[in-house]
């Protein structure tokens, strides 16, 4: 017999930020965990229809602040492990599909509590060690996010079932939420291991079957992420994580005829690659592919001379240089009134030289690593170009070291062009840069700020004059999907603050919320007729 009701899912609540100040248990034994990562090295596997794979051919895994220690290695696949992944989704999907909502939601419910519970030093470990987070950062990130997104998601979805059309008399309509017709591909970026678990669940919520590939920066906290998942209970086969060169998996994915949606996060320029192929390859489809991707960002603050400097300099400080200014919504241009830029100048640069960088495994570093080699050169070319042109000074850091680990030092560039290529092209590194404008031309300098860059992904206004900030809210309108009013453009929350932004920067399906949950999804609208008509003809029909 089968037991059925309308059930209510758990209110989910923001899952609470732990201190690890001097003296809780969490301190102490995550660092006794971190010390136990160091010194055991791992194996990991791809996980393909609930099976590890290992092909041996293996890549190692450093942390970026320290790249001569080993933490571990990973099996590289290929085409033949894409297309094994495929496969195993595919013979999951029926199943999968038309298992009782209420056991799918069980199964990431569980997964969120075994996340914040028994699995979060070890999440938070991982995501230290190999993406280079100090612990502020990672307990925001792969705890408490990665949590909040599972159990919002699963509240989310049962919201949308509940969307229902009327009925009137006689008939009964009916709104089924089908999943898509084929596999997700999901392909997650390094820099939040929450996005990474957010990418291929949230279709896999909604009973889709995911292929996913994360970012080879980001394998080392992907494992923990899969192991929760298995030990939560879900069946093989619906998220199958495999690792391969992007181009590999893209080539395979993009031409399979049962490749039904994307769900991407990472660089604008893969992203619009991507479409392009999909675009090339639509007719080879058995149904239209579905496209969510957020992508880069050249995110603002905008100051008015009305606004309060202290707190202006600290939204700066954070928002620019936490986790090395590898947030997509990281600040990266800032706008000055000239009234008030020696006194900005003076706190901003008094708090970066109270920065310390070093290992996250020192808790009292603010700065840690960037990801890897290539980000470091990359970031260092951008420093020597600006220093080499001469159009812009460095006011703050510049110096860049490797031996150890990818260091940067937080940088501010300060560019009395607003077009100058710094305060337009997003650089996903510390460099922050500003231009300091002329106090009464601030109605012109938000429209500088609208149109200078590709993106809108995230801004600040900052102002206390209420008029002000309406015209800001008013003129930037298009300029960021996720829009702040006297806070720092950075740290959104699920269920909070949906997260996403449009132009260049993205499709804004709004991760975390029910707008992107309703991607994953194909209705079928059904009509139930009681007593149908037995005669064709209409009243309207006799003339006489
Ligand atoms: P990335 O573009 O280098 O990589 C993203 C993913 O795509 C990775 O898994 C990577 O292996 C894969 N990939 C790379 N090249 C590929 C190719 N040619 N074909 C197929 N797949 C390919 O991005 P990243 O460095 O991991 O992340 C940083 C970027 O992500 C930044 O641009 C940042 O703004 C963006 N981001 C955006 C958001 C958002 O919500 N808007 C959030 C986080 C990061």
């Amino acid at each position: 017999m089968l037991a059925t009701g309308f059930f209510n899912v758990p209110d989910p609540q923001n899952e609470p930020v732990l201190s690890y100040a001097p003296g809780t248990r969490e301190r102490d034994e995550l660092k006794k965990l971190i010390l136990n990562y160091r010194e055991n090295p791992v194996d990991i596997p791809m996980f393909i229809g609930g099976k590890e794979v290992r092909t041996g051919n293996t890549i190692d895994i450093h942390p970026p602040h320290d790249h001569q220690h080993l933490l571990g290695h990973y099996h590289q696949g290929g085409e033949k492990e894409v297309k094994m992944a495929i496969d195993a989704a595919l013979k999951a999907r029926n199943s999968w599909a038309s298992f009782p909502w209420e056991q799918r939601a069980a199964i990431f419910l569980k997964a969120a509590d075994l996340l914040s519970g028994p699995y979060r030093l070890r999440m938070n470990a991982a995501t230290m060690l190999g993406q280079s987070k100090n612990i502020f950062q990672a307990e925001i990130d792969a705890a408490c996010e990665l949590t909040d997104f599972l159990r919002f998601n699963v509240k989310f979805m049962t919201d949308l079932y509940k969307f229902q059309p009327n009925s009137p008399p006689g008939v009964w309509n009916r709104l089924e939420w089908r999943p898509l017709e084929g596999f997700v591909f999901a392909l997650t970026p390094f820099n939040f291991t929450s996005i990474a678990g957010n990418l291929p669940t949230a279709p896999a919520i909604m009973g889709n079957v995911v292929v996913w590939k994360p970012s080879k920066a980001q394998v080392y906290s992907a494992q923990v992420i899969m192991e929760v998942l298995r030990e939560a209970g879900l069946p093989d086969g619906v998220i199958n994580m495999v690792f391969a060169p992007g181009p590999v998996v893209s080539k395979i994915i993009l031409s399979h005829p049962h490749f039904a949606g994307l769900h991407y996060t990472g660089s604008t320029e893969v992203f619009q690659e991507i479409w392009k192929t999909i675009g090339n390859n639509i007719y080879k489809y058995h149904t239209y592919p579905r496209v969510v991707g957020e992508t880069g960002g050249k995110d603002f603050v905008m100051v008015h001379e009305s606004a309060d400097m202290r707190q202006v300099v600290t939204a700066i400080s954070r928002g620019a240089f936490e986790y090395q200014g590898q947030k997509c919504s990281a600040v990266s241009r800032v706008y000055v009134p000239d009234n008030k830029w020696p006194e900005i100048k003076e706190m901003l640069l008094s708090d970066l030289a109270s920065f310390t960088m070093g290992g996250p495994e020192d808790f009292s570093n603010f700065i840690n690593a960037v990801i890897d080699e290539g980000a470091f050169e990359r970031l260092k070319k951008v420093i020597d170009r600006i220093r080499r042109e001469k159009k812009a000074a460095i006011i703050a850091g510049g110096k860049t070291y490797k031996k150890t680990g990818y260091f940067i030092e937080p940088t501010v560039v300060l560019a009395d062009d607003p077009y100058y290529f710094a305060m337009q092209e997003e650089f996903f590194g510390p460099i922050l840069t500003m231009h300091v404008y002329p106090a009464a031309k601030f109605a012109e300098t938000l429209e500088i700020c609208d149109n200078t860059s590709i993106y809108a992904l995230t801004g600040s206004i900052f102002a206390r004059e209420r008029k002000v900030i309406e015209l800001a809210s008013r003129k930037l309108v298009n300029a960021a999907g996720n829009f702040y009013i006297n806070d720092k453009p950075t740290g959104a929350v699920v269920g909070q603050q949906p997260f996403g932004g449009s132009r260049g920067s993205g499709t804004n399906d709004k991760a975390g919320s029910v707008l992107n949950l309703i991607r994953w999804l194909s209705p079928r609208s059904v009509k139930e007729t009681f007593v149908p008509p037995v005669n064709y003809r209409y009243p309207f029909m006799v003339e006489r």
